[in-house]
């Protein structure tokens, strides 16, 4: 359970591990309302979603923080981290924004199975 205090900053967690925010490029929207109609989502692109690129995944959010990764999401802050580099691949862009709207870090495959996913042009993936 997560209780707020006002040390809580997720934003300074990030800036931390030397992630910087980027605007968010229309592209994003785009993308997203494209890609989540195509697996079966409809629902209007979540405002409340920011984005960042950085090299490391802050430890706080549980993750491998070391590990090779292309993106990464926060789920309780709705933030979607990207390695330098594919901030502007949208297959990877939606499949972290489709983790966040389902609220899973896994990959269900209705939506991240291999054929449906490159169908909409999401990257895939598998747990
Ligand atoms: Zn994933």
């Amino acid at each position: 359970m997560f209780l707020f205090n006002r040390f809580h900053s997720p934003v300074s967690v990030l800036k931390r591990a030397g992630a910087k925010e980027i605007p968010i490029d229309s592209s994003y929207i785009a993308w997203w309302n494209r890609g989540s109609a195509c697996i079966g989502i409809h629902a209007p692109y979540d405002q409340r979603l920011r984005y960042f690129v950085g090299n490391l995944v802050p430890k706080t959010w549980g993750a491998e923080p070391h590990g090779d990764y292309l993106a990464y999401t926060n789920l309780p802050d709705h933030e979607i981290l990207f390695a330098p580099g594919f901030e502007m691949d949208s297959t990877i862009v939606v499949h972290e924004q489709i983790h966040d709207y389902l609220k899973l870090g896994g990959h269900p495959q209705k939506y991240f199975g291999d054929s449906i996913a490159i169908h909409c042009g999401i990257r895939p993936g598998h747990d």
